[in-house]
């Protein structure tokens, strides 16, 4: 009887055991507009060195903005990854963010890279440059983002489309370095110059100059990385505009803690750790980007593309005037 008792106490300081385990051991759920492939490694790095578990789901953008807000208090989500200033800007202003006062995050991450209001942080930088034809074109001929729009590259100039968040938030920074009549006028000069309709991505872009149809584009760094890695011999080259004016224009990928998360200290952390500098390698040389921690190294594939003032407006304004950017290019037949 007795040696049951004994057996029956251990059980049970076992099970109370376990139980408080799991009580303490933390767990997240992280929605990412971020793909599998890129995040993944992170999330098993992170599981790896601090026991956290982490379970996530990926779609795009739009449809996860959707779905926090649908979920509401409901939502299982501890954390929202995405890219473009302009889609964590909306994250904020839909109300599916919460602020995070965090010393570390503050450190790590440059003030114009992450939210005045502490509600989203950048993770990665990635530059939206001018790509050009190394068989066609000198590069003494490009100075500007703005003197894309001069006669000289009449029926040369290649974009991808103004539905992209990509341009729209390029559009809305040159709003806030002119105003809105003279940005206006250079989306109209741009549009003037099209060698062709807008492509649906930065990838066909590339293509197209590569083809003959137009000399000069503008995409995001790494699409011409990825290219690059496929092809070494690739024919085209970034040039870094405005370099004595205001800078190369500059997004990131990013995230935040979520309104409801059940686990908001624990997504703390988290974020703290992808901007660290353990992190911070792994998440930007996974889809060749820039660390935004200023003591982290670009990854030498990267770093050879060449140094660049990039331009310190807050990110904030991508969100701030994107629908202002929408309408302009819509007057100026931008499509
Ligand atoms: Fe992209």
């Amino acid at each position: 009887m007795k040696r049951i008792y004994y057996l029956f106490a251990a059980l049970t300081i076992t099970l109370l055991a376990l139980s408080s385990t799991q009580a303490f051991a933390d767990e997240l759920v992280v929605y990412s507009a971020r793909n599998e492939q890129l995040i993944k490694p992170l999330f098993d790095a992170y599981t790896k060195e601090t026991g956290t578990e982490i379970s996530f789901i990926t779609d795009k953008a739009g449809p996860l903005l959707q779905r926090l807000k649908a979920e509401g208090k409901n939502s299982p989500a501890d954390m929202l990854i995405t890219v473009d200033a302009g889609n964590l800007w909306h994250a904020a202003r839909e109300g599916v963010l919460q602020p995070v006062e965090s010393q570390v995050l503050q450190t790590n991450i440059p003030a114009h890279l992450r939210d005045p209001g502490s509600q989203w942080f950048g993770l990665s930088l990635r530059a939206r440059t001018i790509v050009y034809s190394t068989e066609r074109i000198d590069p003494a001929q490009l100075t500007t983002y703005e003197a894309l729009g001069s006669p000289q590259w009449q029926n040369r100039l290649l974009l991808r489309t103004s539905k992209k968040v990509y341009n729209q938030s390029l559009v809305a920074m040159l709003i806030a370095e002119h105003d809105e009549t003279e940005a206006e006028e250079i989306v109209r000069s741009w549009v003037n110059n099209l060698a062709t309709k807008p492509f649906s991505n930065d990838t066909k872009v590339m293509e197209g100059i590569l083809a003959g149809q137009g000399d000069v584009g503008i995409v995001n760094t790494y699409y011409f990385g990825r290219l690059l890695k496929k092809n070494p011999e690739l024919k085209l080259a970034l040039f870094w505009p405005n370099q004595k004016s205001t800078g190369v224009h500059v997004n990131i990928s990013g995230a935040g803690v979520t309104r409801y998360a059940k686990h908001p200290e624990a997504a703390t952390k988290f974020l703290e750790w992808l901007s660290s500098e353990k992190a911070q390698n792994l998440f930007a040389d996974a889809n060749m980007e820039y660390p935004v921690n200023e003591n982290v190294t670009t990854h030498p594939e990267v770093a050879a593309w060449g140094e660049f003032k990039a331009s310190e407006q807050n990110l904030a304004i991508a969100g701030q005037l994107q629908n202002a950017a929408i309408r302009l290019m819509d007057r100026a037949d931008y499509r």
